[in-house]
């Protein structure tokens, strides 16, 4: 499980990474706002730790930016050294899920974040995300990086197809099956709703998610380096 630290005292980030990555937690730390919310955007993490008080942006105004801007829903962490009902509050209306003063235990901490991580885990599946491509079911809505990407009804049906069987290669009867049933329109209309996706998806951004594997079908995963 992946956990992004945004705190800018070295001491204190070192400490909660040692002590995480004891308990098999994979850590990447960001000593200020702006790196930090762009690993956010970028990358997946299941927990993102947060202090409050940062050099450039802070913590309240980093979250509002992961929540409304990058429409990030990774489960937030926020620590503060201000113990304030009012700081309090402002973390929650920004959007972080919990909220720990300075100082505190790191076994509390780790508590903490195993409740987060579950609590995300046991969410239903309408999200379904891979690296910084998202898609909700309910709303039809497609996120790369933040951005919005409109597609069309049978590309969403695709997209969705391909998200839901991530890590895995998909022949094209079986992708032509998910998005038409017994029907599809002709021989090629997979292969041109593939090569839009990829416009879309893809192309704009620093590395692909859908890979073609000759003589198979398709996979989407951002696990693939030979690509
Ligand atoms: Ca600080």
């Amino acid at each position: 499980m992946k956990v992004l630290i945004i705190e800018d005292n070295q001491d204190i980030a070192a400490s909660i990474s040692d002590y995480l990555e004891s308990l098999d937690y994979t850590v990447d730390i960001a000593g200020d706002g702006m790196t930090g919310l762009n690993l956010a955007i970028t990358k997946n993490y299941s927990v993102i730790i947060l202090d409050l008080g940062l050099p450039d942006i802070d913590g309240v105004d980093l979250c509002q930016r992961l929540r409304q801007d990058a429409h990030c829903s990774v489960a937030v962490l926020m620590l503060t050294a201000r113990g304030s009902l009012d700081n309090k509050l402002q973390g929650f209306e920004s959007g972080a899920d919990d909220y720990l003063v300075k100082p505190f235990a790191l076994k509390e901490l780790a508590a903490r974040i195993k409740v987060l991580s579950e609590r995300i885990n046991r969410a239903p599946a309408s999200r379904l995300q891979i690296a910084d491509l998202s898609l909700e079911e309910a709303t039809h809505e497609v996120y790369r990086a933040g951005k919005r990407i409109e597609l069309s009804p049978s590309s969403f049906r695709l997209l969705m197809y391909l998200m839901q069987n991530p890590h895995r290669v998909i022949t094209r009867e079986e992708l032509e099956y998910a998005v038409w049933q017994e029907s599809p329109p002709d021989s090629d209309a997979l292969r041109t709703h593939l090569y839009n996706l990829r416009q879309l998806v893809d192309r704009p951004f620093d590395r692909p998610l859908l890979h073609t594997i000759r003589g198979f079908g398709y996979k989407m995963t951002d696990k693939y380096a030979e690509d």
